[in-house]
């Protein structure tokens, strides 16, 4: 008989991986460690921002049970014969690095974090393009922040717009994003074909007190792309109006 603490942890990564698979059709390590309440999703975020250096120092457990309850996920995924799908993992920042999820950075304990789960009952196109929006990089955030006296870490000036680092905010001169322009939401025509035309873009939010939560202002997107956007938006109302 398997100790007590196991079976209930054996629950939980269950209960947790197949809640994850009901919602998505995959499942990933991040979901375990969510779901059994170790890791919060914040600090989920702020790793994926890349502000912390590895994901292990964010999940409340000691590293045996971390592991033994990764080793769990990897036997119920096996029972339930899950397909595995190596997803790469880069940080939601301009220098799109590869994020590190153990201390000891390992090739192995990382190759295992990085793999997701893939429910048998996609079709294998499905699963394919689930695996390649599962890697694709996410999306980038800057915030407008809600008083000018902020300070870029690195540069010492202040600006618009932010991005919070590592080790705090930066302006978009240092980070590289200098030469977008702000499209605030609005028209939502001319913000998709913005976002579609611009190689780099940024998503801008602000922090509502109301509600406590990020939410979303507009894009920053490159300044030719929004010429374009907003030219062809023009053409096209020119032509339906009859002439
Ligand atoms: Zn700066």
């Amino acid at each position: 008989m398997r100790p007590k603490h196991e079976v209930q942890l054996a629950d939980r990564v269950a209960r947790a991986a197949e809640a994850a698979l009901a919602a998505k059709s995959f499942v990933s390590a991040t979901d375990i460690l969510v779901g059994v309440g170790w890791l919060d999703a914040g600090a989920l975020e702020r790793w994926r921002r890349g502000q912390i250096d590895f994901l292990e120092r964010a999940v409340q457990a000691n590293l045996n049970r971390i592991s033994e309850a990764m080793r769990l996920f990897r036997s119920w995924a096996a029972a339930n014969s899950l397909s595995e799908s190596e997803t790469a993992y880069v940080s939601r920042t301009p220098q799109r690095q590869t994020l590190r999820f153990s201390v000891s950075g390992d090739a192995s304990i990382e190759a295992a974090y990085r793999t997701h789960w893939v429910s048998p009952e996609l079709s294998a196109r499905k699963r394919e393009r689930l695996a390649e929006k599962a890697s694709a990089s996410p999306e980038l955030v800057v915030v407008l922040p809600r008083n000018k006296d902020w300070k870029c870490h690195r540069c010492g000036r202040s600006g618009d717009f932010l991005m919070m680092e590592a080790t705090g905010p930066a302006c978009l001169q240092c980070v590289g994003l200098g030469d977008l322009e702000y499209l605030p939401a609005g028209d939502a025509l001319i913000t998709r074909r913005a976002k579609a035309a611009s190689a780099r873009y940024a998503v801008v939010v602000y922090f509502s007190r109301n509600r406590s939560r990020y939410e979303r202002q507009g894009l920053l997107v490159e300044p030719k792309a929004l010429a374009e956007a907003k030219g062809s938006v023009d053409l096209d109302g020119q032509r339906r109006v009859p002439g």
